[in-house]
C-alpha cells in the first residue's frame, strides 16, 4: 500500500527594489506581497516580497 505524503511548502519571493536582487526565502507568518523585509544586503536599496508562492515535495 503505498501513502504518499504530499508536503507543500510556502515560500517567498524578495527582491530590492533597487538592483532586483532576487532571493528566496521561507515563508515566515505574516509575510505578505509588498512588505518590506530589510535593505538589500548588496545596495542601499529596500528588499520587499514579491511572490508567494507554494512549491510541493512529494515523499
Ligand atoms: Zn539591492
Amino acid at each position: 500500500m503505498s501513502n504518499k505524503i504530499e508536503i507543500i511548502t510556502a515560500y517567498t519571493l524578495q527582491q530590492c527594489n533597487s538592483c532586483k536582487e532576487q532571493s528566496k526565502q521561507k515563508f515566515s507568518d505574516g509575510d505578505y506581497i509588498f512588505k518590506e523585509i530589510s535593505k538589500c544586503s548588496s545596495c542601499d536599496g529596500q528588499v520587499m516580497v514579491t511572490k508567494i508562492f507554494g512549491e510541493s515535495l512529494t515523499q
